[in-house]
């Protein structure tokens, strides 16, 4: 598999699953957009060590994906820059945990404006440049909260329910023009958004940190362990490759079983 003169711009980059996609679609000769928050000089390291690792382009865009002008301003550098955004990943997402009645409404805001809105923005930024090359591949990173619900997620279920929405719309759209759009919905993946959540959850529902670990988290997942970012950054690039060109408008389950119950 090889992306060689393909670009890759995932959203939420500087972290955990978003930087497993990007250093996989890096490795296999993309270049690539990284895009998230953080320490301005880790982010300078990541962004030099991939490039000088695969000999690809690397570059860092900060834009802000709950602010729709940055959103398109970045899509609209990319696509000037390397001529459009074969791949476009949108995985930056933010999590909050708390009963519907407590949920503070600038949370759910923040939500709904990351995790979904943040979406439909890349999406209609990056079309345009697909569509003139009749190629481009679109994938969503949902969570297996696009498909089934969990108490005091209110939120983070609502978006990702839209999520799943706005990919088989997408898909539909496009379906005739080569271009595919899919959500990977994984189940649990230890990361920062993940380990951030716990202490809440553990308030929310009264137990030990411990305890959350072993009878929420890995309870709700068969294989009792948590899912691999590098497990999820294969199945993005398989998305991208040939092989899966009629694949379109699915909702890919990464779950270790958990939505088979
Ligand atoms: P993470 O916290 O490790 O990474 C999130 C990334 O999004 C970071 O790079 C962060 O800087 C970026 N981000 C947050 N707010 C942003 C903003 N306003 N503008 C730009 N970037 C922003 O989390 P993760 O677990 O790697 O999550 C990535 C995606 O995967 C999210 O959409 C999440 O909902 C989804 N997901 C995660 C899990 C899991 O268990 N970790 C499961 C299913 C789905």
């Amino acid at each position: 598999m090889s992306f060689q003169g393909k670009t890759a711009l995932v959203t939420g980059s500087t972290s955990g699953i978003g930087l497993a996609v990007a250093t996989r679609f890096a490795s296999l000769g993309a270049n690539v957009v990284l895009n998230g928050f953080g320490d301005a000089a880790e982010i300078e390291k990541i962004r030099a060590s991939l490039a000088a690792q695969f000999g690809v382009e690397v570059r860092y865009d900060g834009a802000d994906m709950s602010k729709p002008a940055e959103i398109a301003a970045m899509v609209e550098k990319a696509v000037g820059e390397f001529g459009a955004v074969d791949i476009l990943v949108n995985n930056a997402g933010i999590q909050f945990v708390s009963p519907v009645e407590d949920f503070p409404i600038e949370k759910w805001d923040a939500i709904i404006a990351i995790n979904l809105s943040s979406s439909f923005h890349t999406i209609r930024a990056a079309l345009p440049a697909m569509k003139a090359k009749g190629a481009g591949t679109i994938i969503n990173i949902a969570s297996a909260h696009a498909l089934i619900a969990s108490p005091f997620k209110s939120a983070y279920v609502s978006a990702k329910h839209g999520v799943a929405g706005l990919t088989k719309t997408v898909a539909l759209e496009v379906a005739e023009m080569g271009i595919t759009v899919n959500a990977i919905c994984p189940g649990y993946v230890l990361t920062p958004l993940v380990e951030k959540q716990i202490p809440d959850t553990a308030k929310a529902r009264n137990m030990t940190e411990d305890e959350v670990i072993k009878k929420v988290i890995l309870e709700a997942q068969p294989t009792k362990r948590f899912v691999k970012v590098e497990e999820v950054a294969g199945i993005a690039a398989f998305l991208a490759s040939p092989d899966a060109a009629s694949i379109t408008g699915a909702t890919i389950s990464v779950d270790g079983g958990w939505s088979a119950r």
